[in-house]
């Protein structure tokens, strides 16, 4: 579970994030939907502490994520970006291996792990020892995105419009199989998107989010969206 009480973050004299509250459930799909410029990624790095915040709680478990270490939160979020995510001088092995190895999981198991990622997310093994990034589709490119966040078994995704740069009809696939993964494995997600039927498709709750605050927090069937 994730809560986050009250928590303020400011670019300069600009104010991203204002005095925002929000509590994630365990194994909630959370999406959170907003314009662009909103603060919608700036809520997601504040979680998994890649900015610092100027005020406020975030709690993970109960544990302030303020007492928690590097290599502690990774194992416990995951973080998928759209585009950028891999890193494009290592494999797909490598990239899918890096959390793992910084856990010092001994390599057999790692192999066995990628390999078992790679099926989860629909990819045939043979593609870590072929590729490198920039050889891959968008699609392929995000599972492996997917796999990568998957990899240490975090409790937690961070998704930034992980689908974002994935043609439509891929697109809808991944969306679908990934909301399986997602309930099968039973993970906690916060997925962020201005797309509102994306947002509908996914969402155990959705949240709304505008200049920096949220307006909105609802099921998708309750929820008032605005054309
Ligand atoms: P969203 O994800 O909803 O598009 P962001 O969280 O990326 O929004 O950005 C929220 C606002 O904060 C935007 O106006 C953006 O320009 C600004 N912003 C984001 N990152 C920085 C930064 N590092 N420095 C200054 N302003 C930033
Ligand atoms: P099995 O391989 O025994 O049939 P499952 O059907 O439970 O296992 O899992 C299917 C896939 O999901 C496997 O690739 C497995 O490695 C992966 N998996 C199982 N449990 C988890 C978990 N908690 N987090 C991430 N992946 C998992």
């Amino acid at each position: 579970m994730i809560n986050i009480e009250h928590v303020t973050k400011k670019y300069g004299d600009f104010t991203a994030v204002n005095d925002l509250s929000l509590t994630v459930e365990s194994s909630e799909f959370l999406v959170i939907l907003g314009p662009s410029g909103c603060g919608k990624s700036t809520l997601l790095r504040l979680i998994n502490k890649m900015i610092e915040r100027n005020d406020g709680v975030i709690t993970v478990n109960g544990e302030n994520i303020d007492d928690l270490k590097g290599v502690q939160l990774r194992k416990t979020i995951g973080y998928v970006i759209q585009n950028i995510g891999l890193f494009p001088h290592m494999n797909v092995y490598k990239n899918i291996a890096t959390v793992p190895r910084l856990l010092k999981w001994n390599e057999d198991t790692i192999a066995k792990r990628v390999s078992d990622m790679l099926a989860l997310v629909g990819l045939e093994p043979t593609i870590y020892q072929v590729k490198t990034p920039a050889q891959l589709s968008g699609g392929e490119a995000q599972r492996i995105g997917v796999a990568r966040a998957m990899a240490s078994d975090p409790e937690i995704l961070l998704m930034d419009e992980p689908f974002g740069a994935v043609d439509p009809i891929n697109r809808l696939r991944l969306q679908k199989e990934f909301r399986k993964i997602q309930r099968k494995l039973k993970k906690t997600v916060v997925f962020v998107t201005h797309d509102t039927d994306e947002a509908l498709l996914l969402a155990d709750r959705i949240c709304i989010m505008n200049k920096g605050e949220i307006v909105q927090v609802d099921t998708p069937e309750n929820i008032v969206l605005h054309p």
